[in-house]
């Protein structure tokens, strides 16, 4: 298998290059993830020449602006460099299906970065590192988590779903813009959908339903942005229970009763916490295949990344 095309904070594989000469080696990333994906590390702060070790930096908000400056001088200003830098490298980043962020970085983080007001006191509001913010408005949709919160089982997994699907629209949909495509991914993602929102997952066949009707660049763009926003959503407890109920549903007329009632049990000992979501899935998944269910066997529900990678395992 191809190996999916990621941004990392360079200092998560093992590179020194942070503020004291250290790094933040992630064993996730760099002994699990990196299966799967084929990193891209960036440590901007390196790239735009403070070197290492360097003096610390951090976020400043000044006049409502937020500035990236050193910690002891706060005449030295690193954000234009910071958003110089995302600006001149994103272009090569284009094919990128993810990428995984130091948290708490001025450069680097994406969620709740310390911000400080010209006293060094800090202030409620956080902010997002100047490289991470400024490579968002580049790619809004592109998948972008932080190495501290994928520690997180459900933000974990969460992201990787995110990862496998952005890398599967650019493959079956963006190389091949059709309707037809359209509508095979919108498909294969029903019930993945439905697990995350019931709500966008309705919205989302409305467009469909209008792919052969408008112009199909809008409406792809138009697609994936909610596509983006539905999966962003966790999957709650009570839909994965509803969608393994639905998905059991095509299995009526196959399934002695007997089976059906162990099945019915397990994903009522899911809904309880009492198992994880793998043992419901893998006994579905086990008479999807047996049958044949050909509508269910290429659902992503099923197989929304590489089995090895265990995640439902403690979902
Ligand atoms: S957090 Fe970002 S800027 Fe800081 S060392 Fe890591 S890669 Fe470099």
């Amino acid at each position: 298998m191809k190996k999916i095309k990621v941004g990392i904070s360079a200092c998560l594989l093992g590179q020194a290059v942070r503020f004291n000469g250290s790094h933040k080696n992630s064993v996730f990333c760099n002994e699990i993830l990196s299966e799967w994906f084929e990193y891209v590390p960036i440590c901007p702060e390196v790239e735009i020449g403070m070197g290492v070790p360097r003096e610390p930096i951090r976020l400043v908000n000044e006049n409502n602006q937020i500035r990236v400056k050193n910690v002891t001088d706060q005449s030295k200003d690193y954000t234009d460099q910071l958003h110089a830098l995302a600006d001149q490298r994103a272009p090569e980043l284009h094919d990128l299906c993810g990428y995984i962020f130091m948290q708490k970085s001025p450069s680097c983080g994406v969620f709740r970065v310390k911000v400080y007001n010209q006293n060094g006191m800090p202030e409620t509001n956080p902010a997002m590192g100047a490289f991470a913010y400024q490579l968002k408005q580049h790619y809004p949709l592109l998948p972008m988590e932080e190495a501290g919160r994928i520690n997180d089982i459900r933000l974990r997994e969460n992201f990787i779903i995110r990862v496998f699907a952005n890398q599967d629209w650019r493959e079956h949909v963006l190389a091949a813009p059709l309707a037809k495509n359209l509508v095979a991914f919108h498909t294969r993602y029903k019930f993945l959908l439905q697990a995350h929102s019931e709500s966008h997952y309705r919205k989302l066949g409305q467009l469909v339903a209008d792919a052969g009707v408008k112009p199909i660049d809008e409406i792809l763009q138009q697609y994936f942005t909610l596509f983006t926003e539905c999966l962003t959503q966790v999957a709650k407890i009570n839909n994965h229970v509803n969608v393994l109920l639905h998905m059991m549903g095509f299995l009526k007329n196959q399934l002695p009763s007997e089976v059906k009632a162990s099945l019915l049990n397990l994903i009522e000992r899911y809904k309880e916490q009492k198992v994880h979501l793998i043992v419901p899935i893998t006994m579905l998944k086990h008479y999807v295949d047996i049958h044949q269910i050909e509508y269910l066997m290429n659902q992503k529900y099923l197989s929304p990344y590489p089995y090895e990678l265990g995640l439902r395992n403690s979902l």
